[in-house]
């Protein structure tokens, strides 16, 4: 058993070396990165699916990083989390984001609004009512035009320091939308509680349309009943024209996804809307 114990130990530990340092490793080049400016946003159009009309773009974060090349959000966000580096990271996007949709608005695109996603951290304090409030009055945009998405698991620790930041969002004009809707553990209920005004249907429910038909059936519950709530459903992922389809006849009229485009950096998706929205 000894003999066995010193083998395992010997084959585990080298390993678990190499993961510890890398994340450590990880947590001082992010640390960096926002530091000196390293990231990068990217913004994927929100489209009516109507008239086809570019209305927003979602600011997605990208770090390139200078060894490994480009490290995925979704490993560099809850690292960004567990270490409380999310907050100066968000306050770099917030920022950022808002400076970006002047430029936009500058090219002839006045009206197109700014999704921003703030992790559900980030609402238990007032550092993002401070961020927020610096970040328009620096930009001087109309708040109408931005928009946080949070994910819906966020009520489930801290509710009422949550509620109350937004709530003091929603005081500045700024509006809230809930991200990835129905891949958490909120009911329908809960949703009506929280003063939301956009409901994103995440994509893992559109991606099989129209051939699922459970995730037939829960689009269609979402969106109808997003409507009765009086809240803006808006379709996340779709790539195919039969499942804009799908959502047009269930009247889901918000969307984005590969199908009209790929995150773009600024310069491409000026181009993408002079084309598309026609200037
Ligand atoms: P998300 O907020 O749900 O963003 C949508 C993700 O789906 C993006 O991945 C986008 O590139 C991808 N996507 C868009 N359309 C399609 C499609 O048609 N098909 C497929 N397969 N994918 C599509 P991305 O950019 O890798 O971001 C991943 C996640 O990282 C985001 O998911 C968001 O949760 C998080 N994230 C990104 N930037 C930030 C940020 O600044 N703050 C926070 N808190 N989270 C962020
Ligand atoms: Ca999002
Ligand atoms: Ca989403
Ligand atoms: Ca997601």
């Amino acid at each position: 058993a000894k003999h066995l114990g010193r083998n395992t130990y010997s084959f585990f530990r080298p390993q678990m070396d190499i993961e510890a340092k890398r994340a450590i490793s990880l947590e001082l080049d992010l640390r960096h990165a926002i530091d000196h400016q390293e990231l990068e946003l990217v913004f994927q159009p929100l489209v009516d699916l109507k008239s086809g009309e570019i209305k927003g773009i979602e600011a997605l974060c990208r770090w390139e990083h200078p060894i490994e090349g480009a490290i995925s959000p979704e490993e560099f966000i809850p690292k960004a989390e567990d270490t409380g580096l999310i907050y100066s990271l968000e306050r770099w996007v917030i920022h950022e984001a808002c400076a970006q949709l002047r430029i936009l608005h500058a090219a002839g695109f006045p009206n197109v609004q700014v999704f921003i996603n703030i992790s559900k951290r980030h609402f238990e304090g007032d550092a993002l009512l401070e961020t927020l409030d610096s970040a328009l009055s620096e930009t001087q945009l109309n708040a109408q035009l931005v928009s946080l998405e949070v994910t819906e698991g966020l009520m489930l620790r801290n509710a009422d320091a949550v509620l109350a930041t937004m709530q003091k969002v929603k005081q500045r004009g700024v509006r809230l939308a809930i991200d990835d809707f129905g891949t958490g553990f909120s009911s329908l209920s809960y949703l009506r509680q929280m003063p939301v005004d956009i409901v994103k249907i995440d994509r893992s429910f559109i991606q099989d349309l129209p051939s699922d038909t459970e995730n037939m059936v829960i689009t269609s519950t979402v969106i109808a009943m997003a409507e009765k709530l009086g809240l803006m459903p808006l379709a996340e992922g779709i790539e195919l024209p039969e499942q804009q389809s799908f959502l047009q006849d269930n009247r889901c009229y918000m969307g984005q996804g590969y199908l009209y485009s790929h995150p773009l950096p600024m310069p491409e998706l000026v181009r993408l809307l002079c084309r598309n929205n026609g200037q």
